[in-house]
């Protein structure tokens, strides 16, 4: 730390994402990345002929973008707003959406990014925990005193919430903006976009990282009233008016024109999900029921951390966290079947070896 950073940010604990190593190649079930490319069409958007229009600056409305997002989710472009990917959303709906000081509400077991926000914009996270069996009890967030944030299906449990409970949650939070933050809705769980008409206190976060393949792209999207996507252009005008690259609106457009190619590949990774799933409770693991493209696992033949490290040296990367409630489990992205099948074997390779 310089002497000139700000006392503000003295104690800021910045987010630690998934490892992203390069000294070899992995089968990588770690940051939940589609194991399947972009469509065609996402591909065929990146040429020369596009790539020649970054001469000039990109189109600081995104209106075409919006509009293709739009016509996909059946809203208005003043109902979207993009970003570069969520993780931009997030920051700028902590930051418009709390007072000063005041509080935000998550759940214990989450994103681990919502901490990172709430310290960064000096709010109080209210860290409401989760079930014994990891499920959500929305009636916890009922008449909450500030922003409420809730990932749908949540990370890194996989568990949904019914629709019926999120609309309890906005019911008894009026006052307060609801954000679903729905990263991995593609994979199962049902979307609560249908409510942003009837419910002006609810923001719906979307990604193109997870089921679109194009994380590297950095694109999200945000769904909601029109008031409260104002909001989020007046953030961003006071800040990157030209956020999306003209390469990444083409490719945005060129992804929600590409609807079913993703929908079989999101129903592939489904199908590999409970396969795998049920692999594993063959071999005694716990496995959360997930709506996700990850599960959540834990042996009782082997700690999670002897997992996670057994498999780094076989070349199979998941993704451990230190955190005391959880350090039993580890996240297991799903990958294709071939990308299973390796992991599956090195883990009847280590339980072999294996005595808890
Ligand atoms: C991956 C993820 C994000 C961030 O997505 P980006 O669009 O890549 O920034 C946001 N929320 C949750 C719950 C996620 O898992």
């Amino acid at each position: 730390m310089s002497r000139f950073f700000s006392e503000k940010f003295n104690s800021l604990d910045p987010y630690v994402p998934g490892e992203q190593p390069r000294d070899m190649k992995y089968v990588k079930l770690n940051t939940n990345e589609s194991p399947y490319p972009p469509s065609p069409e996402v591909l065929a958007s990146m040429s020369p002929e596009n790539a020649g229009k970054l001469r000039l600056y990109p189109d600081p409305e995104s209106a075409a973008l919006k509009d293709a997002i739009g016509k996909a989710e059946g809203l208005g472009r003043e109902n979207v707003y993009v970003a570069n990917g969520s993780d931009d959303i997030l920051n700028f709906a902590f930051m418009a959406f709390s007072k000063p000081g005041g509080k935000v509400y998550f759940p214990d077991l989450t994103y681990g990014f919502y901490p990172v926000f709430a310290a960064l914009h000096g709010l109080e996270a209210v860290e409401i925990p989760v079930k014994e069996d990891f499920s959500i009890d929305p009636a916890d967030y009922f008449g909450a005193d500030g922003m409420v944030v809730i990932a749908n299906p949540n990370a890194p449990t996989g568990r949904i919430l019914q629709l019926d409970d999120i609309r309890k949650i906005l019911e008894n939070n009026r006052d307060n903006v609801v954000l679903i933050d729905e990263a991995y809705v593609d994979f199962g769980a049902e979307s609560a976009v249908c409510l942003t008409g009837e419910y002006d206190n609810l923001l719906v976060c979307r990604t193109y990282s997870k089921s679109r393949s194009m994380a590297g792209a950095r694109l999200g999207y945000a769904l909601g009233d029109k008031a409260l996507i104002a909001d989020l252009e007046t953030l961003k005008f006071s800040t990157n008016p030209y956020n999306i690259n003209i390469l990444t609106q083409l490719a945005g457009i060129a992804a929600m024109e590409s609807e079913e190619y993703y929908r079989d590949r999101c129903l592939a990774i489904q199908a590999t999900r409970e396969k795998t799933a049920a692999e594993l409770i063959k071999r005694g693991f716990t496995v959360i029921p997930s709506m996700a493209n990850f599960i959540f696992v834990k042996s009782d033949r082997i700690s999670g951390e002897d997992l996670y490290r057994g498999l780094r040296e076989r070349g199979v990367l998941i993704r451990h966290f230190d955190k005391e409630r959880i350090k039993d489990y580890n996240r297991v992205t799903i990958g294709t079947d071939e990308e299973m099948d390796i992991f599956l074997c090195c883990v009847d390779e280590m339980l072999k070896g294996a005595s808890k």
